[in-house]
């Protein structure tokens, strides 16, 4: 199997004291700890980040990832250039600080020749409890500066799109920004302002309440979403469009521990500790028959050799979300395995 165009997440913190009604890592906020990098993390996320094939590395957190920017910054720093890397942020930070913030990333981005996407969280459930706007203020310093390394763009979880395209437009506006919004596909919208454009992007709240307002998508709905926008069907690991290859998804958490992203009841190592490379996590994908599977056979097909299973159909009337119905059927020992044939 051909693994190409990777996809590395760097969760850099726990903290985070905004509190959205619906954060699925809310029981870690109060105790949690924030990276650090020790010279062995260092030299394995130098490894990875520099790797030709990776196509993105994309900080966030179990926690808002503005509380450790001084990590952040390290880890651009560790960049030999030519990488693309997002940073997912609810943009708390009062405006002066946030300007600070930007100001700092590009001069690093364009000391190594690199580029970050600032992904700002506009849905209701983060805009609620964020004092400090970051969307006016963002597109405003872009435009006022021009930063070489960085560029913007929006995400929600809301099922309600108009409340986001209306919040974005009204937020604009009264910046002095005159913007629209091109309706999308299932998941994506764009925003126009003059000639640039800015993506937003829908995701399906994961592990809805039980009092969650109806709209969003079920687990089938939303890998068909998934396969529209890319053009082949749902597989885990880093969808690439065709005739790409797929890549690897590697998630490292805060305390250092690597998954692959979405099947994280399997720790692959620590980064502060254990040597961890691309290839060595490509060799164990090729040697273990249900991560094989689920890389390269359809969800959709390996979910259908679970058909009659009352348990399986418990499961997936409550989970919304790929990476969520692994760590549900994790729970049940030898349930992901019965995806697999003999
Ligand atoms: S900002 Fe992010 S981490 Fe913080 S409570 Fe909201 S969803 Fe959770």
């Amino acid at each position: 199997m051909d693994l190409h165009g990777h996809l590395l997440y760097i969760d850099i913190t726990q903290i985070c004291g905004i509190g959205c009604a619906f954060c699925m890592y809310a029981d870690k906020h109060k105790v949690g700890m924030s990276m650090e990098l020790s010279s062995q993390a260092r030299e394995n996320l130098r490894a990875l980040i520099n790797a030709p094939d990776v196509k993105r590395i994309s900080i966030s957190g179990e926690g808002e990832p503005l509380n450790n920017t001084r990590v952040f910054h390290e880890i651009l720093d560790l960049s030999q250039g030519g990488k693309c890397f997002e940073f997912i942020t609810s943009g708390f930070f009062p405006h002066e600080k946030m300007a600070e913030f930007y100001d700092t990333t590009n001069r690093i981005l364009v000391s190594r020749g690199d580029t970050c996407n600032i992904r700002l969280s506009s849905d209701s459930h983060h805009l609620d409890k964020v004092k400090w706007r970051a969307h006016g203020f963002s597109v405003d310093y872009l435009r006022q500066h021009r930063p070489a390394g960085l560029s913007l763009s929006f995400r929600s979880i809301d099922t309600d799109r108009e409340f986001t395209r209306n919040y974005l437009r009204e937020e604009l506006a009264r910046w002095g920004i005159d913007a629209s919004v091109v309706p999308g596909n299932a998941l994506d919208d764009t925003l126009l302002i003059g000639a640039e454009r800015f993506s937003i992007d829908y995701k399906n709240l994961v592990h809805p309440a039980a009092d969650t307002p109806s709209g969003y998508l079920d687990l089938h709905g939303y890998i068909a979403a998934i396969e529209a926008r890319v053009n082949k069907r749902f597989t885990f690991g880093s969808l690439n469009p065709p005739p790409h290859a797929n890549g690897m998804d590697l998630t490292v958490k805060p305390n250092g521990d690597v998954y692959l992203y979405g099947i994280e009841y399997q720790r692959l190592g620590n980064i502060h500790f254990d040597r961890i490379g691309w290839e060595q996590v490509a060799s164990h994908i090729r040697e273990t028959p249900l991560l094989l599977a689920l890389y390269s056979q359809p969800l959709k097909d390996l979910l259908a050799r679970l058909d009659g299973l009352d348990l399986v159909h418990t499961i997936l009337r409550k989970v919304n979300n790929p990476y969520w119905l692994v760590k549900e059927m994790a729970n049940h020992k030898g349930l992901l395995e019965r995806m697999v044939p003999a």
